[in-house]
C-alpha cells in the first residue's frame, strides 16, 4: 500500500516568497550571485541520494561509477579554468576548503598571518572565534589608515617579525587587486607556504581580468558561489605539486605529495561524504565560467563596480581606497551621520540588499560597524549596465539621506521593484544567446 506523500506547502511556500524577494529586489550584498536554471537542475537532483566518500575509482560505496564520472568531470574543468593540476571539488564550503588546507600543512600551534577581519580579511584567516584562530596562532597584517590599501613593506616586517609558516592573501571586502607575486616574495623570505584565498575575486581571476596567484601561491582556495556564479560550495587548487616541506618523514625517508595531505585532508580530515549533486553544479558552472559569453559577464561585473564607485564618490560618499579594481566597494559612512547597521535596515525596507561591514579603523562594534559593503556580482548576472549604476546610487543615497521618512523609503522601494521586475533573475549573456 502507497502513503502518498503531502506536498509540504508551509516550506513551498516560504521558497517561492524567498524567490519574490530575489525578483523584487537589488541584491548588492558582494558574496551573492544567481545561478543559471541548469546549475539549480543538478543541485536539486537526485544526486543528493548517492554516498560516495573517498575520490574517483576509490570509494567506499558501490554505485559510485556514475558519480565517479561528474566529479571528473567538476576536477578536470576546475583545472582547465584556473590552469591548475590539481584540484579538490569537494569541500562543502569557503570555510572547509581554508580548514582541509590548514590541516595538511600545519600542526595546532603552528603561526599563521593572515588578513585582519576588521580590515578586510576573512574569519578563517586567524579570528580568535574561528577555529583558524583557536587551533593556530594568528598574527594578521592590514591596510593603511591613510591609503586603504595594503603596504607590502608592512607584510614583510610582520612575517620577519612572526615567522609564519603559512600565510593567507585574499579577502572579503578588499577592492583592490592583490599583488601575489609579492606575497610569495614575502612568503619565500620567511620559508613559509602561501595560500591565495580568491573566494570573492575568482570569476575575474579565472578570465584573467586580476592578478593570477596560481603561478605564485603554494595553494589556492575558493567559494563557488560569489562571483563564479556556482552553487554554493568550495574548491581548492594548486598550480604546481610539491613535497609537504613541514611533513614527517615516510618510512622509505620521502615526504608526503601535498596533493596527497590536501585529499585526506578535506576527506576523512574534515568531511564525510561528498555532496555529488553540488559537485555536479559545480561542474556545470566550470562549463559556464570556460565560456567567452562568461568572459562579457565578468567584464561587465567590474565596469559596473568602476561606475557604481563613481556615482558613490560623485555624492560624497568614502569608498574606502577610493575606488575599486574589482566588483566590490566597501563604503565608510561615518560622513554621512548613519551606521552600518542602520543603513543596512533601512535599505532592506526599500527591498536593495547589502550587508554592514567594518571598515578599517572603525570605531565600533561588528554588530553595529561604520560602513556598507557593495558588489555587482548579482546585479550584473540580472543584465543590469553601467547606465543603471547611478540610478541605483541614487536609490541608495535617497534612502540614506531620509532614514526616518517613510515615504521616501516607500516611494524608492516602488522604483526598485518596477526596475527589476522587468530582470529576470538570470538574464546574463550566456542565456540571452542559447
Ligand atoms: N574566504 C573568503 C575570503 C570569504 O569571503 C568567504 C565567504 O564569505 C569564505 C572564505 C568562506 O566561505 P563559506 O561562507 O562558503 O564558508
Amino acid at each position: 500500500k502507497f502513503v502518498f506523500m503531502k506536498r509540504d506547502t508551509q516550506v513551498f511556500e516560504l521558497i517561492a516568497a524567498e524567490k519574490e524577494r530575489q525578483i523584487n529586489g537589488i541584491e548588492l550584498i558582494a558574496s551573492e550571485n544567481f545561478t543559471s536554471p541548469q546549475v539549480m537542475e543538478a543541485a536539486g537532483s537526485v544526486l543528493t541520494n548517492k554516498y560516495a566518500e573517498g575520490y574517483p575509482g576509490k570509494r567506499y560505496y558501490g554505485g559510485c561509477e556514475i558519480v565517479d564520472q561528474v566529479e571528473t568531470i567538476a576536477i578536470e574543468r576546475a583545472k582547465e579554468l584556473f590552469g591548475a593540476v590539481y584540484a579538490n571539488v569537494q569541500p562543502h564550503s569557503g570555510s572547509q576548503a581554508n580548514a582541509a588546507v590548514f590541516q595538511a600543512c600545519l600542526q595546532p600551534g603552528d603561526t599563521i598571518l593572515g588578513f585582519d577581519l576588521s580590515h578586510g580579511g576573512h574569519l578563517t584567516h586567524g579570528s580568535p572565534v574561528n577555529f583558524s584562530g583557536k587551533l593556530y596562532r594568528s598574527t594578521f597584517y592590514g591596510v593603511e589608515e591613510e591609503t586603504g590599501m595594503l603596504n607590502y613593506d608592512k607584510i614583510q616586517e610582520i612575517a620577519s617579525k612572526e615567522k609564519p609558516k603559512l600565510i593567507i592573501a585574499g579577502a572579503s571586502a578588499y577592492s583592490r587587486d592583490i599583488d601575489f607575486k609579492r606575497f610569495r616574495e614575502i612568503a619565500d623570505s620567511v620559508d613559509a607556504l602561501l595560500l591565495a584565498d580568491i573566494a570573492h575575486p575568482a570569476g575575474l581571476i579565472a578570465k584573467g581580468i586580476l592578478n593570477d596567484p596560481i603561478p605564485h601561491c603554494h595553494f589556492v582556495t575558493t567559494t563557488t558561489h560569489k562571483t563564479l556564479r556556482g552553487p554554493r560550495g568550495g574548491l581548492i587548487l594548486m598550480g604546481q605539486d610539491f613535497d609537504n616541506p613541514f611533513g614527517i618523514r615516510l618510512k622509505n625517508g620521502n615526504l608526503r605529495k601535498m596533493s596527497a595531505l590536501i585529499d585526506l585532508a578535506v576527506f576523512p580530515g574534515n568531511q564525510g561524504g561528498p555532496l555529488e549533486h553540488i559537485i555536479a553544479a559545480k561542474a556545470i558552472a566550470f562549463g559556464e565560467a570556460l565560456t567567452d559569453e562568461f568572459l562579457h559577464y565578468m567584464i561587465q561585473v567590474k565596469k559596473n563596480a568602476a561606475a557604481m564607485a563613481a556615482a558613490f564618490v560623485g555624492r560624497d560618499y568614502k569608498i574606502i581606497s577610493g575606488g575599486t579594481d574589482n566588483h566590490v566597494m566597501l563604503i565608510d559612512l561615518r560622513n554621512k551621520g548613519i551606521t552600518g547597521k542602520e543603513a543596512e535596515k533601512v535599505l532592506v525596507q526599500a527591498d536593495i540588499t547589502a550587508n554592514k561591514n567594518m571598515v578599517p579603523f572603525d570605531d565600533k562594534s561588528p554588530f553595529i560597524t561604520s560602513g556598507i559593503r557593495f558588489g555587482t556580482a548579482a546585479i550584473t548576472t540580472r543584465g543590469l549596465r553601467e547606465d543603471d549604476m547611478g540610478v541605483i546610487v541614487s536609490f541608495i543615497d535617497e534612502v540614506l539621506s531620509n532614514p526616518e521618512n517613510e515615504e521616501v523609503i516607500s516611494r524608492v522601494k516602488e522604483n526598485v521593484n518596477t526596475m527589476m521586475r522587468k530582470r529576470p533573475l538570470f538574464n546574463s549573456l550566456l542565456i540571452e544567446q542559447v
